[in-house]
């Protein structure tokens, strides 16, 4: 059985998600730590997170990923914002400690004009910097479209990256196909490919998650409109690909496509049918 879910609304706690994701047919989930355009996270409510995680036990729910906000900039050119960064970071990784097997995904940065150089050294320091408090949860790098000045946007520059960080043992790399497909490759026609420079310039050991989008944009647009699940220029067939592929299908999945709940339960029906299910 793959393991899928959707992106759901963290505001109403983990049970509440936990719930939603059995509702949907879901047995994972993908969740923003706090608001995604930035400020305080809730008071973490302990009792919340054991009755997730005892409702979760019961009905097979794992492997959910928490995601960073959007507003964090790991290379920001002012030093507050890379601070504040590094404190959104600390903050959201001591939360995690209370969820053990969450994972927690961000997206590298944008350099804005600094250059590729000193965007990737402010990345690493930052993670670097992390690494000292030796958190257990597993940080994910998330593969970027290259939208304005963004990092992440090749698999080189992800490796760059992994390469510049002291003690990466903890880090791993999460796939958007809709970024991928929009940093220019062909998961539609070459998945085997992408897939062999994949495990050729990161290695395949460092892929630890897989976010599902279709894109509203062909190939190579940088441009990163996530669309529904075969409505766009990726196309079912290749979400079919996606979820069989012998070196992808142990892999939490995770939708991230414009739906509501409905949606996304019809999205993962349709993705289980695809994997045989
Ligand atoms: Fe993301
Ligand atoms: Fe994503
Ligand atoms: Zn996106």
């Amino acid at each position: 059985m793959i393991r899928i879910g959707c992106h759901l609304s963290s505001s109403n706690g983990y049970l509440a998600m936990g719930k939603e994701a059995v509702k949907i047919g879901a047995n994972t989930f993908q969740f923003f730590t706090r608001n995604p355009r930035g400020g305080k996270a809730k008071e973490l409510n302990l009792a919340d997170v054991e009755a997730y995680l005892a409702f979760a036990g019961e009905h097979g729910i794992g492997q959910i990923l928490a995601h960073a906000p959007y507003t964090l900039n790991a290379c920001a050119k002012d030093a507050g914002l890379r601070q504040f960064a590094y404190d959104t970071m600390r903050d959201d990784l001591s939360r995690l400690k209370h969820l053990p097997e969450a994972m927690y995904n961000f997206h590298p940065g944008s350099h804005v004009k600094q250059g590729e150089e000193t965007g990737i050294s402010y990345i690493s320091d930052l993670l670097d910097r992390i690494n000292e408090h030796q958190y257990e949860t597993v940080i994910l790098l998330e593969t970027m479209a290259g939208k304005g000045t963004e990092l992440g946007r090749s698999f080189e520059e992800l490796a760059r990256i992994l390469d510049s960080v002291e003690d990466s043992s903890r880090l791993g790399v999460c796939f958007d196909t809709c970024h991928v497909f929009d940093g220019g490759y062909d998961i539609v026609h070459h998945l085997d490919q992408v897939l062999e420079e994949f495990d050729q310039v990161i290695g395949l050991e460092r892929l630890k998650a897989v976010h599902l989008n279709d894109s509203k944009n062909e190939l190579g647009s940088h441009k990163d409109r996530h669309e529904k699940i075969g409505e766009g220029q990726i196309g079912l067939r290749a979400f079919a690909n996606l979820v069989t592929h012998p070196k992808l299908k142990d892999l939490p999945f995770y939708l991230e496509t414009p739906n509501d709940l409905e949606g996304y339960q019809r999205e993962i029906a349709l993705l289980r049918e695809k994997a045989g299910e």
